[in-house]
């Protein structure tokens, strides 16, 4: 057996902050809260100055008028959860150890350690495969040493005199070129990817939990879906238990399984919160990288937001392979004749084109599940605000879908609960008024103002009137 070139020997000293006023543990902590708020503060800038209208997934209107709950109210329960998540941060630093550095070197050199012994198979693979390893090297031999060398099983003919003048056998430059791009480039890049992996995991089930169950939905979770047209400061606007459920432990849980250093979780902490921020941002931008990485971004996300789909697109913050695996993608298709209803109703105007109809297979065709039982668990109110409210788009699973939302709706009654759907309502009536007025858009929906006001009277008599003057208010 050919003897492996020896491994350096090192010796350990701390490591310097990366900046020198603040440890890098804090910093670990500060960035993700500094990366939020800068991140927030562009779009609301944008927002602000409203600088791309033709990006916006919602009006300016429907800031205002939709959401249920204060801009103040937002920002106050953000700051509420970072401060929650840096004292957690900060309980979990007391059990760090002091980083260092010194042995960089080391590792680079048992990267390619394991390089030379992946060499010393090459001969019997090739041999598998049928061919002479030891004739193509002796082939190889003049023209390309190195290559004829690892052909032969990594025997080099390379040695460097070692402290005590000696001659010991030597890496050749390729192993350690290789070695150092391992250790400096692939290990962490899968270790990112790893960590990507868990916290969507963790929170793709969590948040379907959340959902499932009516009391942890109405509990905690019902807290974010206060904004239906959410806004990038709003991405972390929750239950503070949900907070650190989701949020705080979820990363926190993949920065561990994957063996991150500090400056690596600097990377991953930040990355994830812009991420998070970009998918509650509310605008679907071309040219914004983070929304055509990965599939998810703030329109779908934007879906989980409505009160038509707020039982689909669980997937958060990265990917959305969960909701593809699990069938609870939303899937009636286009979404635009609702979009364009809500605009209509905020705004009392009608852009006139971009309205078309779902492909109706998709939803037809697919299976139903996980949404089996909404039509079961639906209460006859959420049934007539369903038959009501749709847009004639979906059919099957997308159906049950919306079905299944309208009542998670319903539930929430500290959320709004029956007057969102009231709202929905008085936009429908507003959609139908406009349409009126448009004859090449009459198919858009067949609701009628009489199965309108069916369900205004159902839901004035359940509310005990106290509903009527929000029907007045918003009956524009
Ligand atoms: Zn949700
Ligand atoms: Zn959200």
């Amino acid at each position: 057996m050919l003897s492996l070139p020896p491994l350096p020997t090192y010796s350990l000293t701390p490591q310097a902050p990366l900046l020198s006023w603040i440890p890098d543990l804090y910093l670990a902590l500060i960035l993700p809260v500094v990366a939020y708020w800068v991140v927030s503060f562009i779009f609301h800038f944008i927002d602000e100055y409203d600088l791309f209208p033709q990006y916006r997934l919602h009006t300016p209107a429907e800031v205002l008028k939709r959401n249920h709950v204060s801009r103040w109210d937002v920002f106050r329960d953000v700051v509420i959860q970072q401060v929650i998540q840096t004292a957690v941060g900060l309980a979990i630093t007391i059990f760090e150890p002091q980083a260092t550095i010194g042995q960089d070197h080391y590792n680079v050199s048992v990267w390619a350690q394991r390089l030379r012994r992946a060499q010393r198979h090459i001969p019997a693979v090739l041999a598998f495969t049928g061919l002479d390893a030891t004739s193509l090297a002796t082939k190889q031999a003049a023209a390309h040493p190195m290559l004829s060398a690892a052909l032969n099983g990594g025997s080099y003919n390379l040695y460097q005199q070692a402290a005590s003048g000696d001659f010991v056998p030597a890496f050749a430059s390729w192993e350690l070129t290789f070695a150092k791009a391992i250790y400096w480039f692939i290990v962490p890049a899968m270790q990112f990817a790893f960590a990507v992996l868990v916290v969507d995991t963790w929170q793709y089930f969590w948040h379907r939990f959340m959902h499932m169950n009516k009391w942890l939905y109405t509990t905690f979770h019902s807290r974010h879906h206060r904004l239906y047209v959410p806004y990038a400061y709003g991405a972390l606007y929750n239950h503070p238990f949900e907070g650190f459920l989701l949020d705080t432990l979820g990363t926190g849980i993949a920065y561990m399984l994957a063996g991150m250093t500090c400056r690596q979780s600097m990377w991953f902490f930040t990355c994830s919160t812009i991420k998070t921020v970009d998918d509650h941002c509310g605008y679907a931008l071309p040219w914004d990288p983070l929304q055509h990485i990965t599939s998810n971004n703030a329109g779908y996300h934007d879906i989980h937001h409505q009160s038509w789909g707020i039982k689909t697109n669980f997937s958060q913050p990265f990917f959305t392979f969960w909701d593809s695996l699990l069938g609870t993608k939303w899937v009636g298709g286009d979404v635009s004749a609702r979009y364009e209803r809500s605009r209509i109703a905020a705004q009392k105007k009608l852009e006139q084109e971009n309205i078309s109809h779902s492909s109706p297979s998709d939803s037809s065709v697919a299976n139903s599940s996980p949404y089996d039982s909404e039509a079961q668990n639906a209460t006859s109110l959420a049934k007539q605000a369903q038959s009501q409210l749709e847009p004639s788009i979906p059919e099957g699973k997308a159906a049950l879908q919306a079905l299944g939302s309208r009542q998670q709706i319903l539930d929430d009654q500290a959320g709004g609960g029956v007057e969102v759907l009231l709202e929905e309502a008085a936009e429908e009536r507003e959609a139908q008024r406009v349409l009126r007025c448009s004859p090449r858009k009459k198919t858009v929906s067949q609701t009628s103002s009489a199965s309108l006001k069916g369900l205004r009277d159902r839901v004035n008599t359940s509310l005990h009137g106290k509903a009527s003057g929000v029907l007045v208010e918003s009956g524009r």
